[in-house]
């Protein structure tokens, strides 16, 4: 391989043998196409046609009112079925018909990449597998209805705890015995190199737009860019628009504290250890033991026991922090961004509006924060109606 992924100490590739053909073929296509001319202007069009983009910045003047400071937010909630997911699941679908591949699978925990590569299946022509633990099956009963809308078949995962830790291993063995037509797109930067870095690449389309927006409504750089941390995707994005640009502070917020439901919780960078698993070095959630953790948040989305590489080598190095939001005031900032601004952000996107209230009264007025806004709250209604039900 060119490069072996390593973002220090983290990432790397520890796979079967099997595997490693597979990813060395997928490492080969990318370098190939991803600068290549034809290939970047058909994904754009794609992007702009298909996808929705680019996705405003926009500066939410009754939320910054708030807080004592200016908040823009990148507007990952627009992008076509709600989040950030299909920029990367348009990115790994075309590499596939670039390759010839007339297949795909994925992995999915809460349904929304499920739902993103459902989406590019069906825009493609291509079957489409979609791995599910049986227990998120049960969770998330409208975006596996969604998915199947779309022409995909989800496969339930009976093994381990039903959840994502499963539906990705089953995954990965799926593909190690038909990797000859079949392309498995990954949904965050984790998983085995090249994973982290096509995921980025194809990410990065956010903090590319978000600093030129930039320029063009502030006149000059943000003061910090903020994004909350689950597998690290629409953190690493938007930080890549800016990481050269040392004075802009990058934040990371994962979701964390006592959790509402379990006392469970999902801090990865923040209380994990360093160890393997999916195919890469990264902190993990793990007990004393090195057995792998549950994990569990209000967002199910940031549901996850180990986190991209990068993020991990981006904490040692100090060039990003890593804070965790608690689910009340995750809750209140759901509450209060729909509240002053008509927008309601997803569970997920909502730690970092939540940390972002936090530094109220700690930045000065005129400071500009970009909080990547990276999906829609529609589907989390009922589960803020469970907690905070209306008293009217
Ligand atoms: C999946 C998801 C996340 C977490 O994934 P990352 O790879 O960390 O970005 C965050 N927000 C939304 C809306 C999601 O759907």
């Amino acid at each position: 391989m060119r490069q072996k992924g390593r973002f220090g100490q983290y990432g790397g590739f520890y796979v079967p043998e099997v595997l490693i053909p597979a990813l060395e073929e997928l490492e080969a296509a990318f370098y190939d196409h991803y600068q290549d001319e034809k290939f970047v202007k058909e994904l754009n069009w794609f992007y702009k046609h298909y996808a929705g983009r680019p996705t405003p910045l926009y500066l939410a003047k009754r939320f910054s009112e708030q807080v004592g400071f200016n908040v823009y937010l990148k507007r990952e909630d627009l992008v076509h079925g709600g989040a950030h997911k299909l920029n990367n699941t348009l990115g790994q679908a075309l590499l596939a018909k670039y390759m010839g591949k007339s297949k795909i699978i994925a992995e999915t925990g809460a349904g929304q990449h499920g739902l993103a590569t459902a989406m590019v299946g069906a825009l493609f022509g291509m079957e489409t597998k979609i791995f599910m633990g049986v227990i998120d099956i049960e969770r998330q009963s409208v975006n596996v209805h969604k998915m199947k809308l779309c022409g995909a078949k989800v496969i339930s995962v009976e093994g381990g705890t039903g959840t994502l830790k499963d539906a990705i291993n089953d995954a990965l063995r799926y593909w190690t015995a038909n990797v000859t037509d079949t392309f498995y797109i990954f949904g965050s930067t984790c998983g085995p190199h090249p994973y982290p870095t096509v995921v980025k690449h194809f990410q990065s389309v956010i903090g590319t737009e978000a600093k030129q927006q930039c320029a063009e409504q502030i006149g000059k750089l943000p003061d910090m860019i903020v994004a909350c941390v689950g597998g690290g995707s629409n953190a690493l994005g938007i930080f890549t628009g800016f990481i050269d640009d040392k004075n802009v502070k990058l934040i990371g917020v994962e979701a964390g504290g006592e959790g509402v439901s379990t006392g469970k919780h999902a801090a990865t960078i923040v209380a994990g250890k360093v160890g393997i698993l999916h195919g890469a070095k990264s902190y993990l959630l793990q007990d004393e033991n090195g057995q792998v953790l549950e994990t569990e948040s209000v967002s199910a989305g940031l549901d996850y026991s180990a986190v991209g590489p990068e993020h991990c080598q981006l904490k040692d190095s100090g060039r990003a922090q890593y804070y965790e939001a608690e689910d009340e005031d995750v809750l209140d900032a759901f509450e209060l961004l729909s509240k002053k601004e008509g927008i309601l952000p997803a569970l997920e996107s909502s730690h970092a509006l939540a940390w972002v209230m936090k530094q109220k009264g700690k930045l000065s007025s005129d400071a500009n924060v970009i909080v990547n806004l990276s999906g829609r709250g529609d589907k989390d209604v009922s589960i803020v109606e469970k907690y905070r039900p209306l008293m009217q």
